[in-house]
């Protein structure tokens, strides 16, 4: 079985243009919306069963970074994929603005410490990259600060390897019309009404700024060992299917073993 994750996995050194890419593509899928949504429960079940050794097993961790720009579905994918695994093995961290506190340390010092344990798989909504997107786009810091944090980044994800997590860094790829409805659902809707913020429309404004941001740092940042992949996201449904096959093959690889009991079982009589 070929390596369904190459599809799209940003190279090192890639010269391929992120924001290019289509957002809107379906390849590779099983078939269409519905015949992607049916092959996904058979996903989650393998998901849930290679979580549970990974949990198992206690030493390995697995760390998924979510980017998206805003309404690009970080939170969807969460909600959808990882249906059915269970919670306690799973760390979700979302990470908004820095606190007073935070912006007095050096900017992976809020990240660090929410990195899995043993055993766990994290989840970041947001992550570090906001250092070199953000940040970049609103100037918060002088450019050779943040241009320096390709380095401190790559080093710190090194690092996180080394001491047995593997790393997905997914970009959920959005077209800029897709946003728009999807802002419009947000003020269209009541139910989700609370998650539009009149600052997404600011932020929307800066969309060719974020697009070069992304790219820029995608292809700094995409390792053999902590590569990126963009998934095209205006399509939920791809978009989940996607993001199911880029773990799965991740955890597969992992391989990850139930641990040999620690006692000799054989003789024990349950009274
Ligand atoms: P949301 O994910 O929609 O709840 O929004 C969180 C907000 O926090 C977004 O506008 C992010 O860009 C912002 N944010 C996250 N990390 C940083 C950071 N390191 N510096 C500045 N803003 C950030
Ligand atoms: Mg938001």
């Amino acid at each position: 079985m070929g390596d369904d994750r190459d599809r799209w996995r940003i190279k090192p050194k890639s010269r391929v243009s992120i924001d290019r890419l289509d957002s809107r593509s379906t390849a590779g899928a099983p078939g269409d919306k519905t015949v992607a949504q049916a092959t996904c429960g058979a996903l989650r079940d393998e998901l849930a069963a290679l979580q549970e050794r990974l949990y198992a097993e206690g030493e390995r961790k697995l760390l998924v970074v979510l980017q998206a720009m805003d309404t690009g579905g970080k939170g969807g994918t969460i909600k959808h994929v990882f249906r059915g695994v269970n919670p306690a093995g799973l760390s979700v961290v979302a990470f908004k603005a820095p606190t007073q506190e935070e912006l007095d340390h050096d900017f992976l010092w809020r990240i660090h410490h929410k990195t899995p344990g043993a055993g766990m798989i994290g989840i970041f909504d947001r992550s570090h990259y906001e250092d070199v997107l953000i940040v970049r786009v609103h100037e918060l810091v002088p450019e050779d600060v943040w241009r320096a944090r390709y380095e401190h980044i790559r080093a710190f994800e090194r690092n996180l390897v080394d001491a047995g997590t593997t790393i997905v860094k997914i970009y959920l790829h959005i077209s800029e019309e897709e946003q728009s409805k999807r802002l419009q659902a947000r003020l269209d809707n009541p139910e989700k009404n609370w998650k539009f913020r009149a600052g997404d429309l600011e932020e929307r404004q800066c969309w060719p700024d974020y697009m070069a941001a992304f790219d820029e740092a995608i292809k700094a940042t995409s390792t053999a060992e902590a590569p990126w992949y963009v998934i095209p996201a205006d399509r939920k449904w791809y978009r989940d299917w996607a993001v199911l096959q880029v773990l799965l093959e991740t955890l597969r690889e992992m391989d990850p073993q139930f641990p040999e009991a620690v006692e000799d079982l054989s003789r024990v009589v349950v009274e």
